[in-house]
């Protein structure tokens, strides 16, 4: 489009004006021509199928018919209103038509004994069917042009509606909008990419959009406008990765890998899987390639991302680097120094764990031993980024669970160093390859698809508070068998009081049925402190206690391999990822492992969508697809921040095809012309800057 039009303030519009313009401002937020055309139809009114009178049979949709008039009179209803009435047919029978507006202007438009199409909705009353207020056309002649025949219906207001800007009348200023840059529109896509997708024009598409002649066009004109919608946040994603990797020169980690093999010669408890091999082989390629190294390790719960960060922060100590790893609590990050600890006994790689409740000499001695350079690996929580932890040169930076931490955490690990170090972020909260592609597209993305062998599924059950003996007898056996379970409680902010209720409760019940000398519990809520958090997971991790009872706090990360019973308390009230990564707490060992799903009898359509979806699978990237579906992106993490939810046409759930396409375009177009230079890609890049021109970052081409 001519950019300058496309400026253009509403009210300048042919039938808008200040009034108008300063309403459609505050509750459309429609300032522009150009706003005004990206207020794309919500639906459209089929008027491309012709009812008879015989064919009604229904008042759920609106219908169109062909007929005339037999008889047309003003009259007064019993409390003196005047009405319109009239008796419109056609071959097969007659109905009654009523209008209570209008009447000057219709009773000149209606002659009788000629035909009209006749559109709306019929009502229902005493048997027969009857339409009050249809809208009316006069039929067109043969080889005359019907205008449109999908109706687009607008979302509008009620103070709009009241200025005359219903949906009908948003439609006839866009009409309006649209005539005023006929023939002045210009192309943003480059040409070879629209002959390459088969993509009609600009022109043609908004014109469609807005007033599809066809199913046919309207499809055309949508796989146009998501195609480039996506595209331009594709251009801005390549753009910004592409940005950061020149700027960011990264260290060269030379292949010296002393320590890496003698930890894989003599330490590696098992056989790598075929994914972490692969993944490491990635990860090695970054950290020998020059370029700072950001990548996204996805792994489903229990696919072993510990064990790769481990090797990679192998590979950065034997070239004389320091590494970092990061959790999101407290509990994760003793449990990884913990096993780290263990893993790498024996080899001279010092590892230490600071986290907010660790002592101040102890702290000072890490200071020390980081700016000395002897300590190798440090391992803990967000206390890695205060400013006072300065490192001798930090090469490698893992944050486990990604998806716990903000942006601007992310950031600072970057700047533990004058060159920022390589960054390896984990998550098992998969995210569907386009969504991750799009929201993280400055990360390359690495992908754990595979379980280490001899993991069985875990088998998922739902049941009811009817259950209740029943479950609480299958939890014995399984503690009889020397096996541990978990229950779980949900905790929300919102509700804290109830829920801490609930989970006193909860645990009463519970100590009556599984009485003390014969199970030990042990209980951990956010309440807590992080002394006694550790304690009470401690007593469950060495097998003290048979019976852990949590809010959520242990969602993330544990692992207790002996564990095989999950019991999720009111498992409706939890999202479909935080009962994956809640059962993925259980299924570590050899054994067979269970999570129960404890509901209330009645579940909301989407809980018990989410509830079978757990009961039929354990696929976490499946789960991902169907969470994404019932949420739409904008719940996902990092979402609202990324401005993806303001989205006017494409959906980043059912639309992944269209990402994939779009990224491989604007990888291409980067590749053709980095700087967007070339004459045939001005316009493109104008676009871009017009559409970016608020947010600074993304719009740093040339
Ligand atoms: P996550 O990816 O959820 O962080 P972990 O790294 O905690 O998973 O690994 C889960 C469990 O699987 C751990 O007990 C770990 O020792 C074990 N594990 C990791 N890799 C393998 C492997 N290749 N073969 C067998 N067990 C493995
Ligand atoms: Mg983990």
């Amino acid at each position: 489009m001519n950019f300058e039009l496309a400026h253009t303030p509403v009210e300048y519009i042919k039938g808008v004006g200040p009034k108008r313009g300063e309403l459609l401002r505050k509750e459309l937020n429609i300032h522009t021509l150009n706003d005004l055309l990206h207020h794309f139809p919500f639906r459209y009114v089929d008027r491309t199928t012709f009812h008879t009178i015989s064919q009604i049979k229904s008042t759920e949709i609106d219908i169109q018919i062909v007929g005339k008039f037999k008889s047309i009179q003003e009259t007064k209803t019993k409390s003196g209103r005047r009405i319109l009435t009239g008796v419109f047919y056609d071959d097969t029978g007659n109905v009654e038509v009523t209008w209570f507006q209008g009447l000057k202007l219709l009773k000149d438009f209606i002659k009788l004994d000629t035909p009209y199409i006749l559109f709306g909705k019929p009502n229902y009353f005493n048997g027969t069917y009857s339409f009050i207020h249809p809208e009316l056309e006069e039929r067109p002649g043969v080889g005359q042009q019907m205008t449109s025949k999908l109706q687009p219906v607008y979302s509008t207001t009620e103070k709009l509606t009241s200025v005359g800007l219903n949906s009908k009348g948003i439609s006839k200023i866009i009409q309006n909008a649209l005539e005023l840059i006929k023939g002045k529109w210009q192309e943003v896509l480059p040409f070879d990419f629209i002959e390459k997708h088969q993509l009609i024009s600009r022109e043609d598409a908004f014109f469609y959009i807005h007033f599809p002649q066809s199913e046919e066009q309207l499809q055309k004109a949508r796989q146009r406008l998501k195609f480039e919608e996506l595209f331009f946040i594709q251009i801005s994603v390549v753009w910004q990765k592409m940005l950061v990797s020149q700027n960011n020169k990264g260290f060269i980690f030379k292949e010296i890998h002393n320590h890496l093999r003698t930890f894989y010669h003599q330490k590696l408890p098992y056989k790598l899987t075929n994914a972490q091999i692969r993944v490491l082989r990635e990860i090695r390629a970054d950290v020998t390639s020059g370029k700072q190294m950001n990548r996204l390790l996805q792994g489903d719960v229990g696919s072993g991302k510990t064990l790769v960060a481990l090797q990679a922060m192998l590979m950065a100590v034997d070239a004389g680097f320091q590494a970092c790893m990061m959790a999101p609590t407290e509990i994760l990050a003793q449990q990884h120094y913990q096993t780290i600890g263990e893993m790498l006994y024996g080899l001279p790689v010092t590892v230490k764990l600071l986290t907010g409740s660790t002592k101040t000499a102890e702290r000072r001695e890490i200071h020390r031993m980081l700016s000395d350079g002897s300590l190798h690996i440090l391992i803990g929580t967000h206390a890695l980024i205060e400013d006072t932890v300065a490192f001798k040169n930090l090469g490698l930076a893992v944050i486990d669970e990604q998806h716990r931490f903000g942006v601007e955490q992310r950031g600072k690990l970057w700047k533990k160093n004058t060159n920022p170090p390589h960054i390896l972020v984990m998550t098992a909260t998969p995210i569907p390859r386009t969504l991750a592609m799009t929201l993280y597209g400055d990360l390359e993305v690495s992908v754990i698809d595979e379980l280490p062998p001899g993991r069985k599924p875990v088998a998922t059950y739902h049941v009811t508070e009817a259950h209740r003996l029943r479950l609480f007898g299958f939890m014995k056996s399984e503690i009889a068998k020397g096996r541990q379970v978990y229950v779980v409680y949900p905790l929300i902010e919102e509700s804290e009081k109830l829920d801490l209720l609930a989970l006193e409760q909860g645990i009463e019940s519970l100590q009556r049925a599984f009485p003390l000398p014969d199970y030990q519990f042990s209980v951990v809520h956010g309440r807590m402190s992080p002394e006694e958090k550790a304690h009470e997971m401690e007593r469950f991790v060495k097998g003290i206690s048979n019976i852990m009872v949590a809010t959520t706090v242990i969602e993330v990360g544990v692992n207790v391999p002996n564990a095989t019973v999950m019991v999720i308390e009111n498992a409706e009230r939890f999202g479909l990822s935080q009962l994956h990564q809640l059962r993925g707490r259980v299924g570590r060992g050899a054994e067979k492992s269970y999570c129960i799903l404890v509901t209330g009898n009645k579940l909301s359509s989407d809980a018990k969508v989410r509830i079978d979806t757990m009961c039929r699978t354990n696929d976490g990237f499946e789960i991902a697809e169907i969470d994404l579906q019932l949420r739409g992106p904008g719940d996902i993490m990092g979402t609202r921040q990324s401005g993806l939810v303001n989205m006017k046409i494409a959906n980043l759930a059912t639309d992944q095809l269209l990402v994939q396409v779009t990224r491989d375009a604007a990888l291409a177009l980067y590749k053709d012309d980095p700087k967007l230079t070339k004459p045939e890609h001005r316009p493109t890049l104008l676009y871009y800057q017009h559409l970016y021109a608020s947010s600074a970052s993304y719009a740093k081409i040339s």
